[in-house]
C-alpha cells in the first residue's frame, strides 16, 4: 500500500521492493510454500502505473485506490504469468458498502473514511491527480459503520477526508443552510449545493454512542462553516481539536500554492475558532522551501507558528511532484541546504512552543482514554483530548461503584497533570470515569477529592 504525497514516500517503496524481489526468488526455488505475488497499491501505483511494471518486472499487479473491487480479477490474471494493472480513477466509488476487517479486535480507536478524492488543486499536490474527484460516501453507510465498531468496543473514531467541510452527502437532499466563503477565503472549484453537509454528519455520528470520542481530519482552512464549530462545542464527544493545516504563514507563498486564503484570514478564523471553542488544540501542517520562497516569506511562517501556537505540527520540506501546477508553472529553485535548515528552524520553534503549551497544562486533571501498555515501561499509555499522550502508572483507583479497580485498555480516568515533556505527559490517575460524569463535574465544578 503505497503513497506519493512525496519523494521521501516513494523512495521507501523503491527500497521495499528490493527486499521482496528477492524473497519471491527465494520463494519460486524452495519446494515449500505457496508463490508470492507482489502487488503495489495505491496512490504510487496511480502516478507511475505502467511505468512501474518498465522499471520493476518482479509486479505482479498495479492497483490504483479507486480499483481494490477489482483485487480478485487482477489476481486471476497473474495466475498465468501476466501482470495486471488497473488504475482507473472513479468518480463515485467509496468503498461505502466494504465493512473493513479489524485485524486487531482490540484496538479501542478506529478511522473511519468518509470522503474520497480532492477538487482544490493546491498548486504542490499530487493528490487531486492520484486520488480523482471528491466523492463523499452516505452518512448512513458511516453511520452503521461507527454502530458496529461502538458495538465491538471501539471508543474513539477519526473521521477521514482531505477536506472535510467539503462534505456532502447528495442522497440526500436537505433544504438546509449553505456556507458562503468568508471574507478572505475563496475557491477554485464551483461548489456543489443541497445535501447533508459535515456539520450534519458530526450530529449523527456523535449521536451513536456519547462514550465515543470522535475526532476528524482534515479541514481546509477555506471553507470552514460555524455550524461545525457549534457542534464541537455541543457535543462532549467531539474533541476539542482542530486539524487546520495552515502550510505557509506567507500570503504571497499562499497565493502560489492556491490554498485560497491569506494570512490575515487564516488568523482570524484561528482567533474565531479559539472564541467558540475555548481550549481548542490545533494542529496544522506546514511546508518549507516551496517555490520561490525567500527568507522573509519563510520568517511569515515562523511568525505564523509563534502567534497560532499549535499543539502538534507536521512539518515537511517541499518535494517537486510531476504533473502538479507547481511543477508545470514554478521552479523548484531553494536549494536542499536551504530547505534543511528552514524545516530544522520550523522544528526547533515548534519544540519550544510545544514546551510552554504543555508545561501550562501542569496541574490540570485531562480525560485520558486509555490505549495501550508500554512494553517498556509497563506505563499505560493513553490520549487527552487535545491527541496528546498521557503516560501513567498502572494502580487500582477509584471505580464508578466507589470501590476500587485496576485501569485498562479501553477505560476513561481523569488524570492530573504532574509532568510536561514537548510531545507527552505523565500524570498521576485520579479516578474511574465517563465522557458525561467528567464533563458534568467539570461544569458544576465540583472537585473529586483523591487521597493521592
Ligand atoms: N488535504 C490535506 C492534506 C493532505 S496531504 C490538506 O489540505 O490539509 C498531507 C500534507 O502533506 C499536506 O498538508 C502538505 O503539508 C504535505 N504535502 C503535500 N504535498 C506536498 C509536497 N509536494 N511536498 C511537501 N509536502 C507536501
Ligand atoms: Fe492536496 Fe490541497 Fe487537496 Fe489537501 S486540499 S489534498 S493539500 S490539493
Amino acid at each position: 500500500m503505497t503513497c506519493a504525497i512525496r519523494e521521501g514516500a516513494e523512495i521507501k517503496i523503491w527500497h521495499r521492493l528490493d527486499h521482496l524481489r528477492g524473497f519471491k526468488r527465494q520463494r519460486a526455488m524452495s519446494k515449500n510454500g505457496y508463490p508470492v505475488k507482489i502487488g503495489i497499491l495505491g496512490c504510487m501505483a496511480e502516478r507511475l502505473k505502467e511505468k512501474l511494471i518498465e522499471k520493476e518486472k518482479s509486479v505482479d499487479i498495479v492497483a490504483g485506490p479507486d480499483s481494490y473491487r477489482d483485487l480478485p480479477r487482477l489476481l486471476a490474471v497473474t495466475e498465468n504469468g501476466q501482470t495486471a494493472v488497473n488504475v482507473l480513477l472513479s468518480l463515485d466509488e467509496t468503498y461505502a458498502d466494504v465493512v473493513p476487517v479489524r485485524l486487531n479486535k482490540n484496538n479501542i480507536t478506529a478511522f473511519i473514511s468518509v470522503m474520497r478524492g480532492c477538487d482544490n488543486m493546491c498548486t504542490y499536490c499530487i493528490v487531486p491527480f492520484t486520488r480523482g474527484k471528491e466523492r463523499s460516501r452516505p452518512v448512513t453507510s458511516i453511520v452503521d459503520e461507527i454502530k458496529l465498531l461502538s458495538d465491538q468496543g471501539v471508543k474513539e473514531v477519526t473521521l477521514l477526508g482531505q477536506n472535510v467541510n467539503s462534505y456532502r452527502d447528495i442522497s440526500q437532499q436537505t433544504e438546509k443552510y449553505e456556507t458562503n466563503l468568508a471574507k478572505g477565503f475563496k475557491t477554485v472549484y464551483k461548489t456543489k449545493k443541497g445535501g447533508l453537509r459535515f456539520a450534519d454528519l458530526l450530529e449523527k455520528v456523535s449521536s451513536v454512542d456519547p462514550e465515543m470520542r470522535i475526532r476528524f481530519t482534515a479541514a481546509h482552512p477555506k471553507d470552514f462553516p460555524d455550524e461545525v464549530l457549534q457542534i464541537i462545542t455541543e457535543r462532549s464527544n467531539i474533541c476539542n481539536q482542530l486539524h487546520l493545516p495552515a502550510q505557509s504563514g506567507s500570503s504571497t507563498v499562499l497565493e502560489r500554492m492556491r490554498r485560497g486564503y491569506t494570512r490575515e484570514a487564516y488568523l482570524e478564523l484561528v482567533a474565531k475558532v479559539r472564541s467558540v471553542i475555548p481550549g481548542v488544540a490545533l494542529s496544522t501542517d506546514m511546508i518549507c522551501g516551496f517555490c520561490g520562497e525567500t527568507e522573509e516569506e519563510f520568517q511569515e511562517t515562523l511568525t505564523l507558528m509563534e502567534t497560532v501556537r499549535y499543539h502538534t505540527a507536521f512539518l515537511f520540506s517541499y518535494s517537486m511532484r510531476e504533473k502538479t501546477t507547481a511543477y508545470r508553472r514554478y521552479k523548484d529553485d531553494v536549494p536542499n541546504d536551504v530547505k534543511k535548515d528552514r524545516h530544522t528552524r520550523m522544528l526547533k520553534l515548534y519544540i519550544q512552543s510545544c514546551h510552554v503549551l504543555n508545561q501550562a497544562e501542569l496541574g490540570k486533571v485531562h480525560l485520558v482514554l486509555i490505549e495501550s501498555i508500554n512494553k517498556k515501561t509497563q506505563q499505560l499509555v493513553g490520549r487527552n483530548e487535545m491527541y496528546l499522550k498521557v503516560n501513567v502508572d498502572q494502580t487500582e483507583i477509584l471505580s464508578e461503584d466507589g470501590g476500587k479497580r485496576a485501569i485498562k485498555i479501553g477505560d476513561y480516568v481523569a488524570v492530573k497533570i504532574t509532568d510536561a515533556k514537548a510531545s507527552a505527559f505523565s500524570g498521576v490517575p485520579l479516578y474511574h470515569t465517563s465522557i458525561k460524569e467528567f464533563y458534568r463535574d467539570k461544569c458544576y465544578g465540583n472537585e473529586i477529592v483523591v487521597q493521592l
